[in-house]
């Protein structure tokens, strides 16, 4: 297996769906697998499921699972055929909410309140920023709005639309999102990521629909939408984590300001200890070739530097030629930039967080004694993951094993940067501290007679909850 800080998330699709696949996907470095419910059905997602834990099961690993739910993401209809159209430059185009075969001249779009949610000069992007529009007149009688093309581009079934500036109508989470949920429910699901999020509170009201037998999921707010970004810190204090989802936060906002609105939305997340993904685009060009462009090489290597605990791949796994070598080449980046001298564990940000004050005393004492002692590996047994989150935040020079008895528990941190999580049977303290020694030396990762950081963030035995002893492995 592949040994790096910075996790990688590779999305499931028609190009990785088999046992094979996945089990190399897994042997390269892939240690999230992300399913994406704008596509497939149900029986896909749950086909891909069965086939992770099979692969996983024989390698002995336990990889984590992320539901991506579509939201309120608004497409066209149907072309003839499902063929391509073009529409040229300054010709007129009617978008409408009635249901009608899309042509070059009218537009439907699932957007049932178009009329009432868009005004005069705003725009719509089709086709992920192919074709733009400008609105030039609403026809509410018609349900309709009167466009003009802002260039010469082409669009066909089923492709994305988006409004930038508009503040649209729809729920955040629609029917298909509830149904999606739904399965979820019945599978080994260890996140949920919502796209399209506004507002805090979308993020609340998925919280509620998701209810109490789904509170053990760790909840991800893709952020691809200006009024998300603008309000990014109460969004960031309602969820696990964030991502940057740069396919459609590149279409709503100017492409130009990507980069920078990254590196914003990155430090957000670290200041408040939030895990933060960069997704999209990162190999593009590997859905057709072996080799990536050095744009991409250096776009992966600067969202690292820039602080992000994780990358992710999307049609480069779930539909391009090429996924395996994808997830091989986004690990050997991630290993050159890892051991440059320009990745200095730079990102202890301040962290604002005062909730849970006594167990983040300890693991800021983990951070020193780490530190300090010369990247001493800290070693976390924990019942909820917590602690191990907020240590591989803080960003210790010495590297992160965490152990627990929940297997959600191991399979959720497999996101967590840096960070190896081990499955522990239930036992008695000092049985449990053997056992995690001797798996320390038997995987390589700490010699008897040298030192470690052991923190118990079990609240149940006599060790004492919340306990940080420096000591040596196989001493008593
Ligand atoms: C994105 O838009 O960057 C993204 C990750 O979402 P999706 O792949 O669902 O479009």
């Amino acid at each position: 297996m592949v040994s790096k800080k910075t996790k990688i998330i590779a999305t499931l699709g028609p190009s990785s769906r088999d046992l094979q696949t996945i089990t190399e996907l897994l042997q390269n470095g892939a240690d999230v697998f992300r399913l994406n419910f704008s596509h497939g059905t149900h029986e896909d997602h749950a086909q891909s499921i069965a086939l992770v834990k099979e692969a996983a099961a024989a390698l002995g690993i336990n990889p984590a699972i992320l539901a991506d739910l579509q939201g309120p993401k608004i497409r066209t209809g149907r072309t003839p055929q499902d063929q391509a159209i073009t529409i040229t430059r300054d010709s007129t185009v009617y978008i409408t909410s009635q249901i009608s075969e899309c042509t070059a001249e009218n537009i439907y779009v699932d957007l049932p309140d178009l009329d009432r949610d868009l005004k005069v000069g705003d725009s719509i992007i089709l086709n992920d920023g192919v074709l733009s529009l400008v609105v030039v007149a609403i026809e509410a009688d018609l349900f309709r709005v009167k466009c003009r093309a802002l260039n010469t581009g082409t669009y066909s079934s089923r492709k994305g639309v988006n409004f930038p500036n508009a503040h649209l109508s729809v729920p955040s989470i629609t029917q298909k999102d509830r149904d999606d949920i739904e399965f979820i429910r019945t599978q080994p699901v260890d996140f949920v990521a919502l796209s399209f999020v506004r507002r805090a509170e979308d993020i609340v009201e998925l919280k509620k629909i998701l209810g109490a037998d789904l509170n053990h999921l760790r909840i991800i707010a893709k952020i691809e939408k200006p009024e998300a970004a603008a309000d990014i810190d109460r969004i960031i204090d309602t969820c696990d984590g964030i991502m940057v989802a740069r396919g459609d936060l590149g279409v709503e906002t100017p492409i130009a300001n990507i980069t920078i609105l990254q590196k914003d939305l990155i430090r957000h997340a670290n200041a408040k200890a939030k895990t933060v993904i960069v997704a999209t685009q990162m190999l593009e060009s590997m859905m057709d070739r072996l080799i990536p462009t050095r744009a991409e090489a250096s776009d992966i290597s600067n969202a690292i530097l820039d602080g992000c605990d994780a990358v992710m791949l999307s049609g480069e796994t779930a539909a391009g030629k090429y996924p395996v070598a994808a997830v091989s080449m986004m690990a050997k980046i991630i290993d050159a930039t890892e051991n440059s001298h320009y990745f200095l564990h730079a990102h202890k940000t301040l962290i604002i967080d005062n909730s849970n004050f006594s167990r983040r005393a300890i693991c800021n004492a983990a951070l020193i004694a780490s530190d300090k002692l010369g990247s001493v590996p800290i070693v976390v047994f924990t019942e909820d993951g917590e602690d191990v989150w907020y240590l591989s935040k803080l960003r210790p020079a010495g590297s992160l094993y965490a152990f627990s008895h929940s297997v959600n528990i191991v399979r959720q941190l497999a996101l967590s940067w840096d960070t190896r999580a081990v499955l522990v049977d239930d036992m008695n303290q000092t049985e449990l501290i053997e056992s995690i020694e001797k798996h320390i030396v038997d995987a390589g990762f700490a010699k008897v007679g040298e030192s470690i950081i052991l923190i118990n963030g079990s609240s149940k035995d006599s060790w004492g909850a919340n306990s940080l002893r420096v000591k040596k492995v196989g001493e008593a």
